[in-house]
C-alpha cells in the first residue's frame, strides 16, 4: 500500500469508516481494522460513509414491490456530489455495479419504491439519495434542488411563496432524482406534460464517472438519455424544477359510469378541450359489488374569490350518470391527498405485503378493447386494497423520447393496476402472470409499458421493441456515457 493510500485510510477511519477497501483478489470488501491489506484497492477518502452492516445493506436489498431482492456489498451515504463522482470512478475501476436508489417515503419509513428490483445492485454499490437533500433555492419560476429531495418537500416549501411543480406525482413521497429517471406522471400531464417535461437543467454523473450539467441546450443528448433513461446513462444528483403559480383551492368531481364506451367518450372530450387542471380515472367497483365500473376523477384549480362554474364545467358530458361527487379540498390537502390512504394500507399490513404493479399506456382507439379484456379478466381481489387508474393523456405533451408512450396516436390511456394484495394472498405468481399477459395485449395494440411495475421474464427483445427506432440510439448513448455498463443494472435493459 503506498502512503498515499495510507493516509486515506487514517483519513477514512478517523471519519467513521468501517471499509477499507475491494479486494479484487476475493472480490470482497475488506473491512477495518484489517491486518493484510495486501491487494486491496483503497476508498478515496469520503464526506459520507459507506456501510456493510447486514442491517443496512437490507434496506437496499428489496423495494416496495417486495417481489425480488438484490442484496448490495455497501451502501454509499454520500456527503457531496463528488462523492458519486468517485464511487462512480471506483465501481467502474473495479467493475463493481452501481446505483441510486430513492430511499423515498415518509418518517422513518424509506425505501426504493421501485417494484421489481430497478434501483437493486446486487453484489454492488447503493447509493442513498437521502446524501443529496438540499433544496438549494427556489424562486418565482424554479426550484434548484438536490436528487434525494421529495416532491412532498419541493411541494411543500414552495407553497410558502405560492408556486407549485406544475406535475405532481400522485403520492408526493417519492425522490425527484426516482421519478425523473422514470418519467413522473400524475393528473396534470394533459396539460403540463410529465416531470421530465418540467426540468430545465440537470447536473449528473456519467458512468464514467464525469460530473456534467446538461440542459435542452448544453449537452442536449444526455439530457435526453437520462430524462426518464432508467439511471443508464448518469446518476442525476441535481435538478432545475420548473415551477407555477398555485392556486389555494381544488373544486374535485367524481363522476361514475357504468358503460366503458361513455366513460372514454366522456374522458376525450375533456382531454380535448382542457378544461380542468387534473384529469384522472380508475376502474372500480358498482356499488353492490357486482362488477366493475368507471369513475372520471377530474378537478379546477382556483383561488377565492375566484369561483368556478360548476355547471360550464360539466357541459357537454353525458347525463347517463349518478349526480357527480363534489368535493373542495384546498390545494395542499388536495397534493396531499394520497397520505392518509398510504397510512391506512401501512396500518393494515398492506404495504408490506408483495406489489405486483403494473402500468401500461395504450392508444385511445384500442383502450376500448383493452380494458374490456382486462375488466373480464380482473377480480377484485387481484386488487385487494389497491386500485386501477385509467384515464387520457396527450402523448404531444410527453416531449421527453425516452419517456416511450404509443405516438401513432395524439391521445393515448394509461391503465395502472396499483396492486395491493390481501395479506398471505396465495397467488402473487398469478398476478406477475396476468401482468405479463396484459403486457403482451398491450403490446400487440401497439402499446408501451412504463418502465415501473413488475413484468417478468423481459428479454433484450422485448426491449428493443419497447424502444423501436430510439433503440440504436439508446444503446449507443449507453456506450458512450456508461462503457462498463455499471449503472443501475436492476432495470436489466442493457444485460
Ligand atoms: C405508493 C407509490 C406511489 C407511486 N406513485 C407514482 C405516481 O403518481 N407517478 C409515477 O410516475 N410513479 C409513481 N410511482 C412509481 C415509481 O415506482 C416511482 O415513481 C419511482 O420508482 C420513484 O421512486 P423512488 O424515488 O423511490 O426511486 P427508485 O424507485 O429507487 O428509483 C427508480 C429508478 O431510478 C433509479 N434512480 C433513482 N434515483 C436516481 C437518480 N438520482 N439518478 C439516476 N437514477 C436514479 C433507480 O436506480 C431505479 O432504477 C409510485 C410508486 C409507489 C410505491
Amino acid at each position: 500500500m503506498s502512503e498515499l493510500s495510507r493516509r486515506n485510510v487514517l483519513k477514512g477511519l478517523a471519519a467513521g469508516v468501517t471499509v477499507v477497501g475491494w479486494s479484487s483478489l476475493d472480490r470482497s470488501w475488506v473491512a477495518a481494522g484489517a491486518r493484510d491489506l495486501a491487494g486491496v484497492a483503497v476508498l478515496p477518502p469520503l464526506d459520507g460513509t459507506v456501510e456493510t452492516t447486514p442491517e443496512v445493506l437490507a434496506g437496499f436489498a428489496g423495494d416496495f414491490g417486495r417481489l425480488v431482492t438484490g442484496t448490495p456489498t455497501v451502501v454509499l451515504r454520500p456527503g457531496s456530489v463528488q462523492d458519486i463522482v468517485k464511487m462512480v470512478r471506483y465501481a467502474r475501476r473495479h467493475r463493481l455495479r452501481i446505483a441510486m436508489n430513492g430511499q423515498s417515503g415518509t418518517a422513518g419509513e424509506f425505501e426504493s419504491h421501485s417494484n421489481y428490483g430497478q434501483a437493486s445492485a446486487p453484489g454492488g454499490i447503493a447509493i442513498d439519495a437521502r446524501g443529496l437533500s438540499t433544496i438549494h433555492a427556489i424562486d418565482a419560476t424554479v426550484a434548484d434542488v438536490d436528487a434525494g429531495v421529495t416532491w412532498a418537500q419541493l411541494t411543500d416549501a414552495a407553497a410558502v411563496t405560492g408556486r407549485t411543480p406544475p406535475m405532481l406525482t400522485d403520492f408526493l413521497h417519492l425522490s425527484i432524482g426516482g421519478t425523473l429517471s422514470v418519467g413522473g406522471t400524475g393528473g396534470t400531464m394533459q396539460r403540463a406534460g410529465a416531470q421530465v417535461d418540467n426540468v430545465t437543467e440537470l447536473q449528473v454523473v456519467t458512468g464514467e464517472g464525469e460530473l456534467v450539467t446538461c440542459s435542452p441546450w448544453r449537452h442536449p443528448v444526455l439530457f435526453n438519455a437520462v430524462l426518464a433513461g432508467a439511471g443508464q446513462c448518469a446518476i442525476i444528483v441535481r435538478a432545475t424544477v420548473e415551477l407555477v403559480p398555485a392556486a389555494t383551492h381544488a373544486l374535485v368531481f367524481n363522476l361514475f359510469y357504468d358503460d366503458l364506451d361513455t366513460y372514454i367518450a366522456d374522458q376525450l372530450v375533456v382531454v380535448g378541450d382542457g378544461r380542468f387542471h387534473y384529469q384522472e380515472g380508475q376502474i372500480v367497483r358498482r356499488p353492490d359489488d357486482s362488477g366493475w365500473r368507471y369513475m372520471m376523477e377530474v378537478a379546477y384549480y382556483y383561488t377565492p374569490p375566484a369561483a368556478p362554474d360548476q355547471v360550464a364545467l360539466l357541459a357537454g358530458l353525458s347525463d347517463d350518470r349518478p349526480a357527480a361527487v363534489v368535493t373542495n379540498p384546498t390545494y395542499a390537502e388536495w397534493a396531499h391527498r394520497v397520505d392518509p390512504a398510504a397510512a391506512a394500507l401501512k396500518d393494515a399490513g398492506f404495504w408490506d405485503q408483495p406489489h405486483p404493479w403494473l402500468s401500461l399506456f395504450v392508444p385511445a382507439s384500442r383502450t376500448a378493447e383493452f380494458i374490456g379484456s382486462v375488466v373480464s379478466q380482473l377480480t377484485p381481489a387481484d386488487l385487494g386494497a389497491g386500485l386501477a387508474t385509467f384515464f387520457p393523456i396527450k402523448t404531444a405533451k410527453l416531449t421527453r423520447p425516452l419517456l416511450v408512450v404509443p405516438r401513432s396516436e395524439s391521445v393515448a390511456f394509461q391503465l395502472s393496476l396499483l396492486r395491493f394484495p390481501f395479506p398471505g394472498h396465495p397467488d402473487i405468481p398469478g398476478m406477475l402472470t396476468q401482468n405479463r399477459a396484459f403486457h403482451d395485449q398491450a403490446v400487440a395494440l401497439g402499446g408501451k409499458r412504463y418502465v415501473i411495475g413488475a413484468v417478468p421474464d423481459v428479454t433484450t427483445r422485448d426491449w428493443r421493441r419497447h424502444y423501436g427506432a430510439l433503440w440504436p440510439l439508446f444503446k449507443a448513448a449507453k456506450e458512450h456515457y456508461d462503457p462498463d455498463g455499471v449503472l443501475t443494472p436492476g432495470q436489466g435493459i442493457f444485460t
